[in-house]
């Protein structure tokens, strides 16, 4: 089993999601839950973007610094730096993040640089960040639509000048599983074994989490992630997916994470959506409302002989109670003689099976159905 840090960035690109804003002790809160979920390492902000960001990393650097890596991001440059490594004062364990564009499209339209001048800045920075701390992180913006052969150059660089985590962000949500997986490998083999490629993707193509997966594959031994998938435009790969994935398959990942506390993921997502307020999607992978409620007869009856047939998540390990059955249209009678029993009556073979159909032609034109709806049809149809 191969190790893999999960870095969750849900307080620096997840709050970069368009009308988020948490405040430092909203801040404080939701890195507090994500140490009861176990993650080893946070990126907490980016302090030299506003006081109050400042504020929320050094409160977070004092309050987890001890047990967690708290990170904060900088662009490259030195009082991005100077900021950052002030505001994580007080963490035992901390890290500075440089990040700096490596595609042509970012070079000539952000910082109408050439390639050699980016790069010289690149390991500048990276060196300027090692007086601060050792723990140090360079980010490849745009890594996806760089030049292979330039980035490899950078990457490599950025090592000597004593970067240990090398970052390879596909900041606009460009590339594809087997692209990304290939980059991967291309920048881990090109680099000493002990350095550390992160993966780092967003999801607007919907392949964040797969892209995460084969960058893993690729031999990333990080992965960064946020609750709920929350970040940039339409976000970046979802801890929880990124999470379960990793755990359910391990035959086929082979990776141990096995110091995140999976119960808390439940936990973790509520306390996002609340102070992200950005609501969670019904049907979203993991931490959707119905990612355990099931309606169809067929699956009802299977469940209810063995959770196995149709659930492929236990609903405990990720902090829920159970998973449930709803009734509708194409519910089962099955389903229904358990809800009915859970409601209280008890209905012989010969009544149910008048019942279920009562049931059936009373629901027909419902969206959905209450247990006050089970209720009031049980309660006239004994009358
Ligand atoms: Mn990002």
């Amino acid at each position: 089993m191969g190790f893999l840090l999960i870095n969750d960035i849900t307080l620096r690109d997840g709050e970069q999601a368009a009308g988020v804003n948490f405040f430092p002790e909203e801040k404080l809160a939701i890195a507090g839950q994500l140490v009861k979920l176990g993650v080893p390492l946070i990126e907490a902000g980016f302090p030299i973007a506003s006081e109050s960001d400042a504020k929320s990393v050094n409160l977070i650097a004092k309050e987890f610094g001890n047990n967690i890596i708290v990170c904060a991001m900088c662009r490259a440059n030195k009082k991005d730096i100077e900021v950052a490594a002030k505001a994580l004062c007080g963490a035992k364990k901390s890290r500075i993040q440089v990040v700096m564009g490596t595609s042509d499209i970012h070079l000539k339209h952000k910082f109408d640089m050439t390639r050699q001048q980016a790069l010289d800045i690149s390991v500048a920075m990276v060196k300027y960040a090692k007086t601060f701390m050792v723990d140090v992180e360079f980010a490849a913006e745009d890594a996806t639509r760089s030049d292979r052969n330039y980035l490899k150059n950078v990457c490599k660089a950025c090592v000597e000048a004593g970067a240990r985590t090398i970052e390879l962000p596909d900041t606009v949500g460009y590339a594809t599983p087997d692209e990304y997986g290939f980059l991967v490998s291309m920048i881990v083999k090109a680099l000493p074994e002990e350095i550390v490629v992160s993966t780092h993707c967003h999801d607007d193509l919907g392949l964040a989490v797969a892209n995460t997966l084969a960058g893993i594959k690729g031999g990333a031994k990080q992965a960064e992630v946020t609750i709920n998938g929350i970040g940039e435009r339409v976000g970046n790969a979802a801890s929880e997916e990124v999470i379960m994935a990793l755990k359910i398959r391990k035959d086929e990942f082979k990776k141990d994470i096995n110091y995140i506390n999976t119960k808390e993921i439940i936990n973790t997502s509520k306390l996002v959506e609340k102070l992200s307020k950005i609501k969670v999607a019904y049907n979203k992978a993991i931490v959707g409302r119905s990612a355990f409620l099931h309606e169809s007869g067929i699956h009802q009856d299977g469940l209810l002989k063995s959770p196995q047939t149709y659930q492929l998540i236990d609903p405990k390990d990720i902090g829920l109670t159970g998973y449930q059955l709803v009734l509708g249209k194409l519910s089962g009678k099955h389903a229904l003689k358990d809800k009915l029993k859970k409601l209280g009556y008890n209905l012989n073979k010969q009544e149910m099976g008048i019942f279920a159909k009562y049931f059936k032609e009373n629901t027909e034109k419902k969206k959905f159905v209450t247990d006050d709806d089970v209720i009031n049809l049980v309660e006239k149809f004994k009358k």
